[in-house]
């Protein structure tokens, strides 16, 4: 077993992990939770370590670390998404397992929380070699996953290539059809209309219940939105569709910004037309930097790239009195804080980015069931999920008068804990 809490002061995820656990912490002293139950929280159940061999193109050998986590399986088969980044380590990929857990309870599917990574740049592999490497990775962790122990998914530098990927390898090594092994899949190999916009939808849908309980109409509402990848820029596009004005987006290139409002087809299309998927060349718009980007003065604020990115020591720059966050653990435990005496409104990521884990956990279903939903079911269904969990989260912040993020852990904590309670521990 894996004890989360172990510190390494140089490690990139540390902090994420941190704060997940920091929340852990408060919901369990806010529900008065059995000090055991709560040890038994702050634990991974499993955690694999991989050594990755790849031959290169040019024949020579890389060696890559790979990860896969399993926080908790009390309520369902491990779910989470498997990250290519080359600053990915344990630690952050068991905050994000821990995080994942919460997150399928919140929303209330019958699953659990696990998450998977390999430290890599994905950008600096031939296309072949991340095939290898995918498939060496799969094979490494098959003995752990499958769709009754822990169904993986995309995340950071991943997609349903990537999926398409993993799906081919379980079918080769077990000689069994396995398209319910993951989600995210191209929907030609059984994947789930909707899943690949479904985070991003969610998002917007987040925001534009959060600005309409408030009384503010979209089309007076402006956004920046950080980073432009999946999650990004689909919630941009919803966003812009639904009349906000976005003024800033950001990628791995940079930022841009026009307070006229930027066209974000456009800058979809730019980005699938350049060969890195980045932003890079963008025209007709500033050039600030992403660190402009954060401090914009917008109403809502998305950071949706990366963990970590408002810290104590930008936290004093931002200026948007709401942030959404689309990426998982974008605020630090500290920024949090400070965001919260500021009256900040965070909608917090286990809510907020919610909507993919939904309709993968549709695609699931679909895939176990090989019978499949039209996009307006899985559209209708994900909005039904999404504002049950939001009514709850902001019923139970009223009732505890504590911000969302604390009313989310409180009701998912709860969840899991009482899973466990009733489930008995074994033997
Ligand atoms: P992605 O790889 O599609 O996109 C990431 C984006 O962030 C890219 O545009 C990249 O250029 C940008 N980026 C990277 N470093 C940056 C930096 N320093 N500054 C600004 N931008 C930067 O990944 P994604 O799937 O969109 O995931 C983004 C976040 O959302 C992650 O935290 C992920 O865990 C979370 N998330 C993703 C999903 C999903 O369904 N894809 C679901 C829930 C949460």
């Amino acid at each position: 077993m894996a004890v989360l809490q172990m510190p390494s002061p140089t490690n990139p995820g540390h902090e994420l992990l941190q704060s997940a656990l920091a929340q852990l912490d408060r919901a369990a002293k806010a529900l008065g939770l059995d000090a055991g139950l709560h040890r038994y929280l702050r634990q991974a159940e499993r955690t694999l370590i991989v050594a990755l061999p790849v031959t290169c193109d040019d024949g020579h050998l890389e060696v890559f670390t790979g990860y896969r986590v399993q926080h908790s399986t009390a309520r369902g088969p491990g779910k989470g998404g498997i990250r290519f980044h080359q600053s990915v380590t344990l630690d952050e990929i068991s905050g994000l397992a821990m995080l994942m857990t919460f997150k399928c309870a919140v929303t209330d599917l019958p699953l659990g929380g696990a998450k998977g990574g390999v430290a890599v740049d994905p950008r600096r592999l031939s296309r072949n070699e991340v095939q290898r490497l995918t498939k060496r990775y799969t094979a490494a962790i098959l003995p752990i996953i499958g769709p009754e122990q822990d169904i993986p998914a995309p995340d950071v530098n991943t997609d349903e290539q990537t999926m398409a990927w993993i799906v081919d390898t379980v079918t080769m090594m077990t000689g069994k059809h396995s398209p319910e092994v993951v989600t995210g899949k191209p929907v030609d190999l059984g994947g789930s209309r909707g899943r690949t916009e479904a985070t991003g939808r969610g998002v917007a849908f987040v925001t534009l219940e959060v600005l309409r309980r408030q009384g503010t109409r979209p089309d007076a509402t402006r956004v920046a939105v950080q980073g432009f990848g999946n999650v990004g820029s689909v919630t941009a596009k919803a966003l812009a569709q639904a009349g906000c004005k976005i003024v800033a987006i950001s990628d791995v290139s940079g930022g841009y910004a026009s307070a006229a409002g930027i066209d974000i087809e456009r800058a979809i299309e730019h980005a699938r037309r350049n060969a890195q998927r980045t932003l890079e060349g963008f025209g007709g718009v500033s050039r600030i930097s992403n660190a402009e980007l954060l401090a914009s003065d917008v109403d809502v604020l998305i950071p949706a790239a990366l963990e970590g990115q408002i810290t104590g020591e930008n936290v004093s720059e931002i200026r948007a009195p709401i942030i959404v966050e689309g990426a998982n653990g974008p605020v630090t435990a500290e920024a949090d804080r400070m965001l919260a005496d500021r009256g900040v409104l965070i909608v917090p990521d286990i809510l907020a980015n919610a909507g993919g884990v939904v309709v993968s956990y549709f695609e699931w279903v679909q895939s176990r069931a090989q019978f499949y939903w039209e996009l307006e079911e899985v559209e209708t269904r994900l909005e039904i999920y999404m504002r049950r969990a939001m009514e709850l989260v902001l019923a139970k912040a009223k009732a505890y008068d504590c911000p969302p993020r604390e009313a989310a852990f409180i009701v998912a904590v709860d969840r899991v804990a009482s899973a466990i309670s009733k489930r008995g521990i074994f033997p």
